[in-house]
């Protein structure tokens, strides 16, 4: 069976299941419990997620929190702020590739009280 054949069963028999109740005159908070419990139960399962690196839970990027010090690279005080850097898995490759990318994902640092960088 195709998974679209099998979802396209589950929803059948669960619409035919949740008229049943409904016609036992089965309270609609119990109805819908019941449903969820039918569905969880019988949903077919095609494999459960799991992200490769939990870093970055697969996105490729994390955010780095600058207190307002050297950590981004200004030498200047500043405003605390966060910035994203590649991850070091493989995920992080294509932000290392193209630079570009990183720059655009990174939020304009706040200006510091006297408006200055
Ligand atoms: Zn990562
Ligand atoms: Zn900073």
């Amino acid at each position: 069976m195709t998974a679209r054949g099998a979802v396209g069963g589950v929803y059948r028999e669960a619409l035919t299941y949740a008229r049943r109740q409904f016609e036992a005159g089965v309270p609609q908070p119990d109805r819908v419990r019941a449903l969820e419990t039918l569905l969880r139960d019988v949903w077919p399962q095609v494999r459960e997620w799991k992200y490769v690196c939990a870093t970055c839970d697969d996105i490729g990027r994390r955010v780095v929190a600058c207190p307002g010090d050297p950590t981004c690279g200004r030498r200047r005080p500043h405003a605390a702020h966060e910035f994203v850097v590649p991850c070091g898995c493989r995920f992080g490759d294509r932000f290392r590739r193209d630079p570009d990318r990183v720059v655009d994902a990174i939020p304009a640092p706040p200006r510091t009280a006297r408006g200055r960088r």
